[in-house]
């Protein structure tokens, strides 16, 4: 695989690191992280999202759901064939999830509806 291979936006911002989004947490309520493309003018702005939560007993957060939207995806899966795509995609996630986001700081700033709860319950609820 050659490491000249950059994923891009389809407004044309190239994404040849992770380090290039803008990652936002507005959605607070939603306990949702946005990746955001870092060009002002992209006309798709929210190129992915993070959900997680949190565990306040054990200071610790879950990542639920990391994905890219699917405009993105696609887009890049026919500039550099869906394999290629998938797996640069796939790293950048791992990257941001692991060195971008200041998952204390989310913490500390996530309402309580970001947190796990336990709870014990006597029977299986069945739906
Ligand atoms: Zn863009």
């Amino acid at each position: 695989m050659s490491d000249e291979k950059t994923l891009q936006c389809p407004c044309g911002k190239e994404y040849g690191s992770p380090e290039e989004y803008k990652i936002v947490f507005i959605k607070k309520d939603q306990c949702e992280i946005d990746i955001l493309c870092a060009n002002p003018a992209c006309h798709l702005k929210e190129l992915g999202y993070i959900k997680f939560k949190v565990d306040r007993g054990n200071n610790k957060v879950f990542v639920e759901t990391a994905a890219f939207y699917p405009p993105y995806v696609t887009w890049n899966a026919t500039r550099l064939g869906r394999e290629d795509a998938l797996k640069l995609l796939e790293s950048h996630l791992r990257y941001i999830i692991e060195k971008r986001i200041d998952w204390k700081k989310i913490a500390e700033d996530s309402p309580s509806i970001c947190e796990t709860k336990l709870e014990v319950r006597e029977t299986e609820e069945s739906t």
